[in-house]
């Protein structure tokens, strides 16, 4: 609704049909007031009463008329709007007239009764050939000082000055102005007229819609039959209207004009908008985004992060502090890193130390237990043998007493030598305490164990070693064991084996006895070079 008033306010200003309007009826006035009130008007009326009371040619008539034809014709130069004036009797006698030549006049219809009302009549518009344009005629009543009635004073009117003033208005955004009478007929139009404009007539139902809906812009067919858009101004004082048009596409496109405008005008503000948040973006939410990324790497232990420092703002600061932060952990971490490694391997070495023998660099019994009772259990679920060799070196009290305890260390050391050479990769070999020590062959039976025994107290037996007069023998006896044979509890084992031992002492020293055999007594060698430490227990 607002809109539709703002469409019919816009319209109207645009027509300007208010001032048109006004300007017509001055001319309509002027046509027909002037004359009555201009101080001429007594001559008239002296005059016509005199012609029309008296009648005849004689001579004060001839007077008479020829006062009335001056007075007409100063009339009719001083208004150039009036194309010819005359006075008429009662009957529509042509009394006198302004025109130079004898002339006829078509009076409007009623002009009698509108006159004996003392009212103005305006007739049909006609084309006017001399003139070359449309001229109506008005007739004023003529009455004397005692309301008598002597004639009429007919006007004929052309309507140039009012096709210049609506040429004048019609300039610029109006297409076409024109007056049309309440039935339709054309009067004047902006544009060069000829006879069949007078001629023509408005469709009846387009004359009352615009006649209907005054003021308000209609659609409707003009009457050259194009599709336009217009107003009308009603003059009720003529019974005529003022009608502004435009073709109708010409109309809308100041419209569509103006939507494409704003349109373009919300578009671009729109972009800028668009432009300024992603500006907005850029400098703010972006860093923002990068610095949280960040901090979810950091988070999820990624210290490799450098984030771009892109301003000098507050989030750029920020980023500094952040990047220096993960620096620092960076760095926090690697020395933690090194702290471990170093950790790890002195703990390595720790472990390394608590299952080793110091003088020997073999496992140690503490690591020789725990080493049994998984190889107990490895073997029960693998269902296989393993071997355990006790080995004591014969004598050693009495090489320790001849040679001294760091002679006794040497032939600890070296003995522990002989026995890791003499064996697999997989088999374990310890100190088991003093001058004794437990081999532990795994998937290896009782048989196999005494020969593998067999084989190193050969292997000892071939080692020289410092003495008094020259390179000495030292022999081990071996006591050997075996799982499951000798049962299923490593100190079971051991103890089987160290008894075995015993019996290897007991027969003579430099041998092996099997657990649960016998062994023979030997018979005591004479030592090949050197000194062979032998002895009884
Ligand atoms: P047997 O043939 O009956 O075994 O006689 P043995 O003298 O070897 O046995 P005994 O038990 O009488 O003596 C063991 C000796 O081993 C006593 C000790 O001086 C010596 N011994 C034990 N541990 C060490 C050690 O770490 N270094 C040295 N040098 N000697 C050791
Ligand atoms: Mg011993
Ligand atoms: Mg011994």
């Amino acid at each position: 609704m607002a809109a539709e008033k703002e469409d019919k306010k816009q319209f109207l200003q645009v027509s300007r049909l208010n001032s048109i309007k006004t300007r017509i009826i001055v001319f309509a006035l002027l046509a027909t007031i002037i004359p009555s009130v201009s101080m001429g008007w007594l001559v008239v009326l002296e005059n016509l009463d005199k012609i029309v009371g008296q009648g005849g040619a004689h001579r004060e008539n001839v007077v008479a008329l020829r006062r009335l034809k001056d007075y007409l014709r100063s009339v009719r130069e001083k208004i150039v709007d009036y194309q010819e004036l005359m006075l008429l009797d009662l009957e529509g006698k042509i009394v006198a007239t302004s025109s130079k030549q004898a002339t006829t006049v078509n009076l409007p219809d009623k002009w009698l009764p509108r006159a004996q009302a003392n009212k103005h009549t305006i007739g049909q518009s006609h084309w006017d050939e001399t003139s070359q344009a449309g001229v109506v005629v008005v007739t004023q009543p003529i009455r004397t000082a005692n309301e008598r009635l002597l004639g009429v004073l007919a006007a004929k009117i052309n309507f140039r000055t009012i096709n210049k003033t609506l040429k004048n208005y019609a300039q610029g955004e109006i297409g076409e102005l024109y007056l049309i009478t309440e039935e339709g007929t054309l009067l004047v139009s902006s544009r060069p007229i000829s006879a069949k404009f007078l001629e023509t007539k408005l469709v009846g139902s387009t004359t009352r819609k615009l006649f209907f809906g005054e003021g308000d812009p209609q659609r409707y067919y003009s009457y050259h039959g194009e599709p336009v858009v217009g107003a009308l101004k009603r003059m009720s004082e003529l019974d005529w209207g003022v009608v502004a048009e435009k073709e109708r596409a010409q109309a809308y496109a100041q419209i569509v004009r103006l939507r494409n405008v704003t349109l373009v005008l919300v578009v671009g503000l729109l972009l800028f908008i668009g432009l300024g948040a992603y500006l907005l973006g850029l400098t703010l939410v972006r860093p923002i985004d990068r610095l949280t990324g960040g901090a979810s790497k950091v988070a999820a232990g990624d210290l490799e992060v450098d984030l771009p420092v892109l301003s000098r703002s507050e989030v750029g600061y920020l980023t500094e502090v952040f990047n220096d932060m993960v620096a620092r952990l960076r760095q926090g971490r690697e020395e933690l890193a090194a702290i471990n490694k170093t950790l790890r391997k002195k703990n390595k070495e720790l472990h390394e130390l608590s299952i080793t023998d110091s003088l020997t660099g073999l496992y140690n019994r503490k690591h020789l237990m725990e080493t049994l009772d998984n190889e107990v259990a490895r073997s029960k679920r693998h269902k296989h043998d393993f071997a355990v060799l006790v080995i004591d070196i014969d004598d050693f009290k009495e090489y320790n007493d001849s040679y001294g305890h760091l002679a006794g260390d040497e032939v600890l050391s070296r003995l522990a030598s002989v026995f890791k050479k003499s064996v697999r990769s997989c088999d374990y070999v310890a100190r088991y305490g003093g001058e004794e020590f437990i081999l532990l062959l795994p998937e290896i039976g009782p048989q196999e164990g005494v020969k593998a025994a067999e084989r190193i107290r050969k292997k000892v037996a071939k080692e020289k070693f410092a003495g008094d007069g020259g390179p000495i023998e030292v022999t081990v006896s071996v006591g050997v064991a075996s799982y499951p044979k000798d049962g299923d509890d490593p100190q079971a084992i051991i103890r089987l084996a160290d008894a075995a031992l015993y019996q290897a002492k007991e027969s003579g020293r430099n041998q092996v006895v099997l657990a649960g055999k016998t062994p023979k007594k030997k018979r005591q060698k004479a030592k090949p070079k050197g000194k062979t430490v032998t002895g009884g227990r």
